[in-house]
């Protein structure tokens, strides 16, 4: 599920009438997690409501977040810290949002939960990650999570992680070991690599895990995958509450994922969760 909060427009925020609705749905009774994102979610009015309504509910809220207005919800975080708190890290902001970061851990309310830190990895910074990580751990956390680059034109391509490129495997390789002796008790994901050959078999775990709602019940089938409001092309769950089954064109994009042949499906391609090898 969704929560949008873009750039404080309110007109994308998601109403309580609609979260509700949309947590009433069928398909979320018994989900492990719900995340609420999209956007930034410390900036919706609402979201400390919907974490303690998902939680009333026992399933796990996640939230995902640049970790800037941290300092201004602390008390709410006490009340309703989400299960799952996920902050991206920025060049121009890393040290305040580690700060941030680090002032939530000391508030006390975090005990229940996971807190980790998340960074972008490309070839021209692999070594980021020694940084990040001795940034992060000197700030309290004990879990970071490295993601490729999402490639968003043709020049990104050469700063991808592949695997079959050697000086980037060797990078990484001497990273985890130098890491794994100096951090042992933190939990440290590394970037995955992508294949590069269309003949593997594809994967993608993103679309097997979940799917969003937005607050027009239009289907979201991936975090990368994401039609505007108003395009139901991959379902509506107020439609169709089995939208998410019964949409043909949904059903088709995880079918290129489950069924054996290797032809990238057209919204995938430029995907960076697309076709992985798996950690190295
Ligand atoms: S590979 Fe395709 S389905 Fe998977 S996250 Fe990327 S765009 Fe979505």
């Amino acid at each position: 599920m969704t929560v949008n909060a873009k750039n404080n427009d309110s007109k994308e925020d998601m109403d309580a009438e609609t979260f509700y609705r949309i947590l009433n749905l069928p398909v979320f009774k018994y989900p492990i997690y719900i995340s609420l994102g999209k956007g930034e979610p410390l900036l919706h009015q609402k979201l400390f409501d919907f974490i303690a309504e998902i939680q009333k509910r026992h399933i796990l809220a996640m939230v995902v977040s640049n970790g800037i207005n941290i300092p201004k919800h602390i008390e709410l975080f006490k009340k309703n810290c989400p299960d799952i708190f996920l902050v991206s890290l920025y060049d121009e902001t890393y040290e305040q949002q580690l700060a941030n970061v680090s002032q939530l851990l000391n508030s006390g309310c975090t005990e229940n939960s996971v807190i980790s830190v998340a960074r972008i990895i490309k070839k021209d910074n692999l070594d980021d990650m020694v940084h990040y990580t001795e940034k992060a751990y000197s700030a309290g956390l004990r879990n970071i999570w490295f993601q490729q680059l999402m490639p968003l034109s043709e020049a990104d391509y050469p700063n991808l992680l592949y695997d079959y490129d050697r000086d980037v495997i060797t990078r990484i390789d001497e990273v985890r070991e130098s890491l794994t002796k100096k951090f042992p008790d933190m939990d440290i994901t590394l970037p995955a690599l992508i294949t590069g050959s269309e003949t593997k078999k594809l994967r993608c775990d993103s679309l097997f895990k979940g799917f969003g709602v937005n607050k027009d019940g239009s289907i979201q089938p991936c975090c990368r995958i994401d039609p505007p409001i108003g395009d139901s092309s991959y379902g509506n769950m107020f439609e169709d509450p089995l939208a998410h089954i019964n949409n043909q064109k949904y059903l088709k994009l995880r079918q290129a994922f489950t069924t054996n042949h290797a032809k990238i499906p057209g919204p995938c391609k430029n995907c960076n969760l697309l076709s992985f090898k798996g950690r190295p």
